[in-house]
């Protein structure tokens, strides 16, 4: 059984991230149960109907449980609630445990229930989705979506400890798998040229469990190396946007519609975006541009744009929280494996470049 172990350091906290494969059935050599006067499962439906078995086997006997719904109209305040008043229910205190078991969204609403409950109580992430394992995994993110926007009210708290169990992905659909290789290319894309080759290599689903738990390794090794340099997203975190800005723009449009994309389908339509912006302005090659379109395309993700109106893409940007002042800022590659934030570019461009992405097939 291979097994990696990351330690996230930071002066007050660190946390370990522990990669392996059929790990949960061990979380009791890791886990020190006894210590907590109560532990709490969180995970939703889908995840508790594939693994309901092997994660009550390995929790204290009888532990209680809080399931929602799947996906992201369950992160609300109305989940939050009931994850409130149950905890007040089951005799939780400060000394309790919280385990959440699912993708982003259950890591993202237990951990701001663990931030907020009594003040803040222990919580234990395992992440169940490509991209929680490689993404909500590290930087300590936690939150909601309130009135429409999404992640508006949230918590920067660090979980106790993440378990990532490469096993989980067998139950995950094969386009949530391949759409969290979106956002592991963007990491090569942004820091690593040779992990970026590596990981383009070949189509996400040929890589062997444990050639998996290296690029997951390598992409929270490289993502814990920015969040602790900036832990706020002041500054260097904001590298991580590569990919985002129209990304998050495209992908909240298309929840609005009846074929909405996956956040990697988004970034990677994004990212194909950004690369051409990033050559529109003398930043980036048309050699490089292409080798990243393809290298998406083959990784089975979209890389044209749905048929959106840019002037609907252009406001949804320029009302992104990560956006100031009427400006929409960007994090462009100079070259792969090399980027640069804070980068505003003239609306004319940007719209030159959509209307480009969206006419290309
Ligand atoms: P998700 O949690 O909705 O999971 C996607 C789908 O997969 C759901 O239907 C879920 O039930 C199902 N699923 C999860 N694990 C499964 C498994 N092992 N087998 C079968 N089905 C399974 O979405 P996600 O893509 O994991 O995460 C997206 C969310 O994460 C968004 O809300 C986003 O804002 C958040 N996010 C947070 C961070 C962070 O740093 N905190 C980073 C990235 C994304």
């Amino acid at each position: 059984m291979k097994r990696v172990t990351i330690t996230i350091k930071k002066p007050q906290e660190s946390y370990d991230i522990v990669i392996g494969n059929d790990l949960i059935k061990d979380l009791k050599k890791y886990i020190k149960f006894s210590e907590y006067t109560k532990v709490v499962l969180i995970t939703d439906d889908n995840v508790w109907r594939s693994w309901q078995q092997v994660i009550e086997t390995a929790l204290p006997l009888n532990t209680p449980h809080i399931i929602l719904p799947p996906g992201e109209q369950a992160k609300n305040i109305d989940s939050l609630q009931i994850i409130w008043k149950k905890l007040l229910d089951i005799g939780c205190d400060r000394k309790s445990l919280i385990i959440n078991f699912g993708g982003g969204v259950i890591g993202d609403i237990g951990g701001f229930a663990a931030s907020t409950y009594m003040r803040g109580i222990d919580f234990i992430n395992i992440p169940s989705t490509l991209l929680s394992q490689i993404d909500a995994s590290v930087g300590g993110k936690t939150g909601f979506d309130f009135v429409g926007i999404k992640n508006l009210i949230g918590t920067f708290n660090q979980p106790n400890a993440v378990f990532i169990d490469v096993q989980t992905l067998t139950t995950l659909p094969k386009r949530e798998f391949i759409s969290g290789f979106a956002e592991i290319i963007k990491t090569g894309l942004i820091f690593d040229k040779d992990f970026f080759e590596t990981v383009t290599s070949k189509n996400p689903s040929e890589f062997s469990e444990s050639e998996l738990i290296k690029i997951i390794e390598k992409s929270c090794d490289l993502k814990s190396t920015i969040v602790q340099m900036d832990e706020k997203e002041n500054g260097k975190r904001k590298l991580l946007n590569f990919g985002h800005t129209i990304g998050h723009a495209i992908e909240s449009i298309s929840l609005e519609t009846d074929k909405p994309l996956l956040h990697g389908e988004a970034v990677s339509i994004g990212m194909v975006a950004e690369a051409k912006i990033a050559k529109e302005i003398g930043l980036f090659t048309q050699e490089e541009a292409t080798i990243i379109k393809e290298k998406l395309q083959n990784a089975g993700l979209p890389i044209t744009l749905p048929n959106f109106s840019t002037e609907s893409i252009i406001k949804k940007m320029k009302s992104d929280k990560k956006n100031s002042g009427g400006h929409i800022n960007f994090t462009l590659l100079k070259k792969i494996g090399d980027a640069i934030i804070n980068q505003t570019v003239d609306e004319e461009v940007i719209k030159k470049i959509l209307n480009n992405v969206s006419m290309e097939q």
